[in-house]
């Protein structure tokens, strides 16, 4: 299944993709794409339904971030061998993990409103998966099935504030807008293997990122089982996985986000996320 949500900023409603890749609307159904909706069972009983009786949803209707009341958004640093390189840092001897807060959560067609003292404003094509149910100390041969699905997160990072300022990286990572999400959950089921899925960024027409999760350093049921022995990781927890090459931070000279770009994310089978910049005067 592919699921999705509609509507204003903060009062998005549920949906699923039909037949013919038509919206149609889960309002009545579920509350919402939220940690109730993604454990197995609930998933199941979504499958039963018969999506054609649906109402559909208006074209042009805002789509919002495919998983609403995230609890936790957790990023994986220098996950591809090849990102690593261009970012002239060492292979990680084990996941880098950090924090975006969940206030940059954002629509997968939302304008990116860069913060006024952006300077380095860079683009990251990450492929996310969201947990189903709590994991908590498990092993690796159990953790896929903690994971309810699959979606595109641009990991926005204003480079300047990640890696120039004091601290760790979240400060970088976090800003309002630097999480679009989406447009679609797509079930665990749909994804034959994580390890081998297409990737690419655009801006402004200018082919930047193409890669596949196949140069992947940590995998996903590796992630889900040494993340869980650190938090225990709920429904509705969204964790990206790292970017491969070509972002601006790697580039020589490197090349930062400016006013009216338009990115373009494509990953297989998960459809595509496109934003525009800007930049407001401080
Ligand atoms: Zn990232």
């Amino acid at each position: 299944m592919k699921l999705a949500r509609f509507g204003k900023r903060g009062a998005e409603q549920p949906g699923i993709v039909g037949p013919g890749g038509t919206l149609r609307s889960l309002v009545g159904v579920i509350d919402d794409i939220d940690a109730q909706a993604l454990s197995p069972d609930a998933l199941d009983r979504l499958r039963e339904i018969d999506v054609a009786t649906l109402p559909e949803v208006l074209e042009g209707t805002r789509i919002g971030p495919c998983v609403g009341r995230v609890g936790k958004l957790i990023g994986i640093g220098l996950n591809y061998s090849d990102h690593a390189a261009e970012s002239n840092l060492p292979i990680p001897k084990e996941p880098i993990v950090f924090l975006k807060a969940t206030t940059a959560i954002a629509g997968p067609y939302d304008d990116v409103v860069l913060p006024p003292t952006a300077t380095k404003a860079d683009w990251e094509v990450e492929v996310a998966f969201v947990i189903g149910t709590r994991a908590r100390h498990v092993s690796e041969a159990k953790a896929m099935g903690h994971v309810a699905g699959y979606c595109i997160v641009n990991d926005i990072s204003e480079r300047a504030w990640q890696t120039e300022r004091e601290g760790q990286w979240t400060k970088g990572k976090s800003y309002d807008g630097f999480a679009p999400m989406g447009p679609w959950l797509v079930t665990a089921d749909e994804v034959a293997d994580p390890a081998d899925l297409g990737m690419t960024l655009d801006v402004s027409g200018v082919r930047r990122q193409d890669g596949s999760t196949r140069t992947m350093i940590f995998g996903v049921a590796k992630l889900v089982s040494y993340l869980s022995g650190f938090m225990t990781l709920e429904p509705g927890d969204v964790v990206t996985t790292g970017t491969p090459p070509g972002v601006g931070l790697g580039m020589r000279p490197q090349v930062w986000l400016k006013n009216g770009d338009v990115m373009r994310l494509e990953v297989t089978g998960m459809g595509h996320q496109q934003q525009t910049v800007r930049v407001v005067a401080p």
